[in-house]
């Protein structure tokens, strides 16, 4: 059975809106009179009313006089279709809370998860054991699906109040399939991640997405990615990438993701395009043009971006990627230790010079319950008069390296030049929220 979510039409009133009953025969089962329509096809928008019956549009124009059951007064009010968060992280979030009150208050009726390279699926008990763990831990749920028609079955178990869509995750497509490990899969390992992936876009899965700035997936190499895009492009799925880098050698990491489309035929989205940091901000036209020449060689390829100017990721990745290698008791180890940290205290340095200071990085979740009253200040502000180098050490060593954090790194110009880049979507790199519970964790 094919599982694939198909997208209901779905509309949201911008605003809060004046309810009236009082129709005497019932042509329709809801009537939006007089809103400013966006039909989300890219005409421009028009005053007009909407008929639905059932879960259905059915009629469009001058609906007055007509009948209904329930009628919504739109006037100065927009009303379009359901948003599309094309990049999001409510994966779990999903099924810890199905409200997803956060997105739906935005106007959103779908998500697409499984962004990054990180899915929940598939988990192997013996080699996902740590991200099973730590799921449960975050989400305070029994993780006791293993793939992704466990994951289905769960969502539809549970109930959510939104359309869900999934990629594949690359990095745990890989941890599940070989271990978390620093080295190329055998030809035995390679072929169950490829057999893997066509099951799962079989079953539904819109594509396959990767991490690259992230363990296990920055272990790849081009190769191993452009063999998984080949499972791709037969099925005319779409390969969905954050991107090796994002600031220095951002030009080089597009190239890589747009040879791998190349090469194995099949589409590609640019997750959360941006050029990090400010010396890098030239760099954005450059790139839109880069995408604009693969896109005239035949190649389709879009982009997603979040309308804000900070990125959202874990702390760790301030720290030079030999120092992640291995668990994180490792990265501790190595924090701890004081040659190392020389070293690792030199590149964290050359990175809070590109970002600015220190001023620029928000602690936003912090997990060992002692240091929580970090979450929502900037280092700048918790270090004071101490060094604010060491401060991050400590806290890095106390939290056992959970720690999330927001930079300000982008330019508010190149925002914009990329949300209205004919290309882009827009996606939030987030994952729904609610006011209470486990989803109530850190700020935002
Ligand atoms: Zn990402």
């Amino acid at each position: 059975m094919n599982r694939r979510r198909f997208i209901a039409s779905a509309l949201t009133a911008a605003a809060a809106s004046s309810v009236g009953v009082g129709c005497e025969r019932k042509e329709f089962d809801l009537l939006i009179a007089q809103g400013l329509v966006f039909d989300g096809l890219g005409n421009e928008p028009a005053v007009m009313d909407i008929g639905v019956r059932g879960d259905r549009i059915v009629a469009l124009g001058d609906l007055s006089g007509r009948s209904c059951h329930r009628w919504i007064n739109a006037a100065g009010m927009a009303v379009t279709p359901g948003f599309i968060d094309v990049h999001a992280h409510s994966d779990v979030a999903l099924l810890a809370n199905p409200n997803a009150e956060s997105k739906i208050h935005q106007g959103v009726t779908t998500e697409i998860c499984g962004n990054c390279g990180d899915s929940p699926y598939p988990l192997d008990e013996v080699r996902s054991r740590e991200t099973i763990a730590a799921l449960q831990r975050q989400y305070e749920l029994a993780v006791n699906w293993r793939d992704l028609a466990g994951y289905f079955d769960q969502v539809e178990k549970n109930g959510v109040c939104l359309n869900v869509a999934v990629l594949v995750g690359h990095s745990s497509l890989r941890e599940a399939a070989m271990g978390p490990d620093d080295r190329a899969p055998s030809a035995t390992e390679l072929r169950t991640m490829c057999a893997i992936l066509r099951d799962y876009l079989a079953l539904g899965a819109l594509g396959l997405s990767t991490g690259l700035e992230y363990k296990p997936g920055m272990y790849a190499e081009t190769g191993e990615l452009i063999d998984l895009c080949k499972e791709v492009a037969k099925q005319g799925a779409v390969y969905a990438t954050h991107l090796r880098n994002e600031d220095l050698r951002v030009e080089e990491a597009l190239d890589e993701a747009l040879a791998i489309g190349a090469a194995a035929g099949c589409r590609v989205q640019i997750s959360h395009f941006k050029a990090c940091q400010k010396r890098n901000w030239p760099k954005t036209s450059r790139l839109l043009k880069t995408v604009d020449r693969a896109r005239r060689d035949g190649l389709e390829v879009c982009c997603d971006r979040y309308p804000y100017t900070a990125y959202s990721t874990s702390l760790k990745l301030l720290f030079p990627v030999w120092s992640r290698a291995g668990s994180d008791e490792d990265l501790i180890a190595r924090l701890s230790n004081e040659r190392e940290w020389l070293k690792i205290r030199a590149f964290v340095q050359d990175k809070i010079e590109a970002l600015g200071s220190w001023e620029s990085v928000l602690i936003t979740r912090v997990s060992s319950p002692e240091r929580k009253q970090c979450e929502g200040q900037t280092v700048a502000r918790l270090a004071g008069d101490d060094d604010p180098y060491d401060f991050v050490r400590q806290l890095m060593i106390d939290a056992k390296g959970d720690v999330s954090m927001c930079g300000f790194a982008m330019s508010e110009e190149d925002t914009a030049a990329v949300l209205t880049y004919a290309h882009t979507m827009v996606g939030s790199d987030g994952d729904s929220l609610a006011p209470y519970g486990v989803l109530s964790r850190g700020m935002p």
